[in-house]
């Protein structure tokens, strides 16, 4: 997608700070965050949203959480904790229309969510 702001960061056409890149997918960090770790991890190629996803796509959201994990190792906050959370469409708070999962940790989460 020539105009997804996502797409571009994967293409480098567009700087952030990344943190991990492979094959399948790009993690950054986000520009506001909110809370001392707040990482996007998104795939490579262009899917808007949970409701677009195809059964094929399985093993590259398994594939996300993974990475996920291994980012919040990384960022020393796998054993205090961490959200992982998709915001999907307008209800869902979804500002950015290039799907991704919001790695945040590094303090304790306030709760309920939504
Ligand atoms: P959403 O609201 O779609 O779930 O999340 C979109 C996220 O992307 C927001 O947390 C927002 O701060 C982040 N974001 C928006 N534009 C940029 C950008 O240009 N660079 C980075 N690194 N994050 C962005
Ligand atoms: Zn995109």
């Amino acid at each position: 997608m020539t105009d997804c702001l996502f797409c571009k960061i994967v293409n480098d056409e567009v700087k952030a700070s990344i943190v991990y890149r492979d094959e399948q997918v790009t993690a950054f960090r986000d520009i506001h965050p909110v809370a001392p770790t707040h990482i996007l991890i998104i795939p490579n190629r262009h899917i808007e949203s949970v409701n677009q996803l195809q059964v094929e796509d399985e093993p590259l959201i398994g594939h996300m959480f993974l990475v996920g994990r291994q980012i919040a190792a990384q960022e020393n906050i796998h054993q205090s904790g961490y959200r992982i959370i998709v915001n999907t469409g307008s209800h869902g708070g979804q500002t950015v229309f290039h799907m991704h999962l919001h790695l945040i940790g590094g303090q304790r989460m306030r709760h309920p969510i939504g």
